[in-house]
């Protein structure tokens, strides 16, 4: 199996940034099929028309009517081809994301992916999850490639809610010691390949500017106001974890995470928010080194992650519920089998009751 990295082909941050997207979109087209939700366009329609003007571009806008199914993206590829639009901008969170990437697939049009959140790493990646109209997971759709361009503007991450930065900390959080997983289980990544030694670094950065940046981040996003630290965070969060997970693999911490999802009581969770724990549960499984252990810990804390079962609304823990979470863990078509070791579901189960206690044991001290 070859060593294989893939990105998108150009990756623009910058606050103010979506006042240039019609410059930017130029090498790919004149005319932008914008995909975006009817709240979203009072908010961007101003500033990208501003950059139309000057461009001479002539803008379609069409409203995202809430799900990433076959029938949405039927629907904005019979549009797209009668408009006349020769590129694809889907900008919101992940599923205006997912919609675009597989209508501009389809239509084999160049797409443009504007995330308006920093709270996953999906911009980047060349997947999208395809749901029914009920909103009902029905499959991965494997793109053969990945964006042509992301576009992020820093301005307006800056301004949206700072638990979805946090979660997308989260997310970010577990993608270096996934990445160590599959390497050390010579495992695949997301793209028919093995990590390189590009990937891998990248992963390790993703990681490192968490722990300088995350607290800091946290705290401009929460007034409002963009700064570098920020500006770090999210490329980290976009940008480094995308490339890291696609490139490197995932492991047992999303596996936890997908397990978690059969649970009721976390479904007002995030996503990241429960990678968080899954990244936890990983550390205890492969009994990670003391001083490391700690380290995630208490940035989770630091951040307002969660670190205990009760953090994700569990609030008695149920030995039985825990391992049908660690079962479908641990089942053959999720990514447990990438850890360096074999897993069971008891282990599973184990290492997140443990980090449950470590997590309250941690905060109990914090409160002394
Ligand atoms: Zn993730």
């Amino acid at each position: 199996m070859a060593n294989i990295i893939g990105s998108p082909e150009r990756y623009v941050q910058g606050s103010g940034v979506l006042a240039e997207l019609c410059k930017h979109v130029q090498s790919m087209g004149k005319s932008p099929f914008i995909l975006v939700s009817e709240s979203g366009k009072k908010r961007v329609e101003g500033s990208i028309a501003s950059g139309a003007r000057e461009y001479n571009t002539k803008l379609t806008f069409e409203t995202f009517r809430g799900e990433c199914s076959r029938n949405e993206i039927d629907r904005l590829g019979s549009l797209f081809k009668n408009s006349g639009c020769d590129v694809i901008v889907g900008i919101g969170g992940g599923k205006i994301h997912d919609t675009a990437k597989a209508v501009a697939h389809y239509a084999k049009a160049p797409i443009v992916i504007v995330p308006t959140i920093a709270a996953t790493d999906a911009p980047c990646s060349a997947l999208s999850v395809i749901y029914s109209d009920e909103g009902v997971f029905e499959e991965y759709l494997f793109l053969p490639r990945n964006p042509n361009m992301v576009l992020v503007d820093t301005d307006i991450i800056s301004k949206a809610p700072a638990r979805l930065l946090v979660s997308g900390m989260g997310d970010a959080l577990a993608t270096y010691f996934e990445a160590r997983a599959c390497k050390q289980s010579d495992s695949g990544n997301f793209i028919g390949g093995k990590y390189t030694v590009t990937s891998m670094a990248i992963a390790r950065l993703c990681y490192d500017t968490l722990i300088a940046d995350g607290v800091k981040a946290l705290a401009a996003v929460k007034a409002g106001v963009c700064t570098k630290a920020l500006e770090n965070v999210v490329e980290a969060n976009t940008y480094l974890s995308g490339i890291g997970f696609e490139s490197c693999g995932i492991a047992a911490a999303h596996a936890i995470h997908n397990g978690f999802t059969a649970i009721a009581e976390t479904h007002h969770c995030y996503h990241g928010e429960k990678v968080a724990i899954g990244t936890l549960a990983q550390l205890v499984l492969e009994n990670a080194d003391t001083e490391e252990f700690a380290q995630v810990m208490n940035f989770c804390l630091d951040v307002g992650l969660p670190t205990t079962l009760a953090d994700l609304g569990i609030n008695e823990i149920k030995v039985p519920e825990l391992m049908k979470v660690a079962e479908l863990a641990c089942s053959p078509n999720d990514t447990m089998g990438n850890m360096p070791f074999a897993v069971t579901p008891r282990m599973v189960c184990d290492a997140i009751i443990a980090a449950d206690a470590l997590g309250r044991e941690y905060k109990a001290k914090r409160a002394k």
